[in-house]
C-alpha cells in the first residue's frame, strides 16, 4: 500500500469509527465530555466528506524531528596545555585540541563544552592551578570546531574576579553572537533566562550550574555572576524550563574529585531532577569518568544521566585523567503525538595525548600512541597502554561499556 493510499484508509477508518462512535453515544452530556463535537453535530453530505478528505490530503504528515546532541567535559588548562598553542610567529591557536573529534562534531546539531577554565584575556595573564586564566585564543579554536553551546558555571569561575568573568562574557557576546554562553551571568534578568536551543519548533533547554566557586565568594552586589546549585533555583529554573521547552537538560559541575561514583550531593540533586521531570543529566568537574544511570521517577518518567564526563584536554598527572568521554545522545521529538524521547545514547571514551595535547577518541587509539603520551613519564604511570584503559573504563562503566566497540553505545526502542 502506498503512503497516500494508507493516509486515505486511515482518514476513512477514522471517519467510519467516528460515526460508529456517534450511533453508541445517545447521551448529548456524554457528547461534550468526548470532545468530537465538528462530527457529531452536523449530517455531512458524500461531498462534505470527500472535501474533508482532500482537504486533510494536503496537510503533511511530520516526521519526529530528530536532534543529535554532544558533549564533552573538562577544558582544564593547566601552562603545558596553554603553551601547546604558542606557534613560531608568537600568535596562540588551539586547533589540535578538536582535529580528531571533528567528524563526529560535524555530525551534531548541538554540541557542548565545558570550559573549566575563565577565559579573561591576555590582559589578566595567563595563570595555571591554583587560579587560572586561560587564552581567548581556545574559545576561537572552540567556535571554529564547531561548538555552539559553552558551560562556564565552575569552580574556576571567579579565579580571576568580577574582571575576567566580564571579559570572558563580552569575548562570547561580541565575537560569536550565535554561540550560546551558559552559567555566567551580567544581571539577573540574565540568571533568570532559560536558554533554550530551538529546531523546527523542537525546544530544548539547556541549564548550567556549578556547586562552588573554590572559596572565592561572589561579590555581594554581584550574587548572579555565576549559577549556583541552589535547589530553590534550581527547582524554579527546571519548572520554568519545563513550561518553555520539550526537553530539559541539566548540565551541573559537581561529584568528588577522583572519584569514579557520585557523592551524596550527586545523588540528591538526581533526585531532584527526576523527581521534577528532568530528561537528561550530564555532569562534569570530578576529573575522571563517573558511570551512566537510567533513573524512573514515580510517574515513570525516565532521566538518562552521565556523572561526570572528566577531563577533556588536562595537563594533570595520574593516567585515569587522561581518559574522558565524549557523550552523545539522539533526542526525538513526535509531532503527532508531542512525545519527546531518547532514541540512542552513547559514550566514546577520549584520551588526552599528553605532550601534544590533542585527543583521540579510544577506537582511534593504540598502544604506539599510548607508548608516545607524556604521561607515562609520570610517577606511577609507566603502564598506561590499551589494557589499562580498557580495564579502567570497564571498572567504571560496568557492563555497559563494550571492550569490542571501545564504546558504550545503546539503542533505545520505543
Ligand atoms: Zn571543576
Amino acid at each position: 500500500m502506498t503512503k497516500k493510499a494508507l493516509k486515505n484508509a486511515l482518514i476513512i477508518s477514522s471517519l467510519i469509527l467516528t460515526s460508529c462512535a456517534n450511533q453508541e453515544v445517545k447521551e448529548p452530556t456524554d457528547i461534550t465530555t468526548i470532545n468530537w463535537e465538528p462530527v457529531t453535530t452536523q449530517e455531512s453530505t458524500i461531498e462534505d466528506t470527500q472535501e474533508e478528505i482532500e482537504e486533510l490530503e494536503v496537510e503533511e504528515v511530520k516526521e519526529p524531528e530528530h536532534v543529535d546532541l554532544l558533549m564533552i567535559g573538562d577544558v582544564l588548562v593547566h601552562k603545558p596545555v596553554y603553551t601547546s598553542g604558542i606557534q613560531e610567529d608568537g600568535t596562540l591557536n588551539y586547533d589540535h585540541f578538536f582535529i580528531n573529534i571533528q567528524d563526529d562534531l560535524d555530525e551534531a546539531e548541538i554540541k557542548i563544552v565545558n570550559q573549566e577554565t575563565i577565559l579573561g584575556g591576555t590582559e589578566l595573564g595567563f595563570s595555571s592551578y591554583p587560579c587560572f586564566n586561560s587564552p581567548q585564543e581556545i574559545g576561537d579554536a572552540e567556535a571554529k570546531a564547531g561548538f555552539n553551546v559553552i558551560l562556564h558555571a565552575t569552580n574556576h569561575s571567579m579565579d580571576k574576579g568580577f574582571t575576567a568573568i566580564n571579559n570572558t562574557i563580552n569575548f562570547w557576546r561580541e565575537k560569536y553572537p550565535e554561540i550560546k554562553m551558559i552559567g555566567l551571568n551580567l544581571n539577573e534578568e540574565e540568571q533568570n533566562n532559560i536558554q533554550i536551543y530551538e529546531q523546527n519548533g523542537f525546544k530544548i533547554a539547556l541549564l548550567n550550574y556549578t556547586y562552588g566557586t573554590n572559596g572565592i565568594p561572589l561579590p555581594s552586589d554581584k550574587p548572579y555572576l555565576v549559577n549556583l546549585l541552589d535547589k530553590d533555583k534550581v527547582t524554579n529554573d527546571i519548572l520554568k524550563a519545563k513550561e518553555e521547552a520539550d526537553f530539559v537538560v541539566v548540565l551541573p559541575h559537581w561529584g568528588t574529585e577522583y572519584q569514579y561514583g557520585p557523592d551524596t550531593l550527586q545523588q540528591e540533586y538526581t533526585q531532584l531532577f527526576s523527581d521534577l521531570g528532568v530528561d537528561l543529566v550530564i555532569g562534569t568537574h570530578p576529573h575522571v569518568l563517573e558511570n551512566i544511570e537510567v533513573i524512573t521517577n514515580d510517574e515513570g518518567h525516565e532521566m538518562l544521566v552521565f556523572y561526570s564526563l572528566g577531563n577533556y584536554v588536562s595537563g594533570q598527572n595520574k593516567k585515569d585523567r587522561v581518559i574522558g568521554g565524549m557523550a552523545k545522545v539522539s533526542i526525538e521529538k513526535d509531532y503527532e503525538t508531542n512525545e519527546c524521547y531518547i532514541t540512542e545514547y552513547e559514550l566514546d571514551p577520549v584520551i588526552t595525548q599528553q605532550g601534544e595535547y590533542t585527543v583521540y577518541k579510544l577506537e582511534d587509539y593504540n598502544d604506539e600512541l599510548a607508548n608516545q603520551n607524556r604521561i607515562r613519564n609520570q610517577s606511577g604511570c609507566s603502564d598506561f597502554n590499551m589494557e589499562y584503559i580498557n580495564d579502567k573504563c570497564s571498572e567504571i562503566l560496568g557492563e555497559t561499556f563494550n571492550q569490542e566497540q571501545e564504546k558504550v553505545l545503546v539503542k533505545i526502542k520505543k
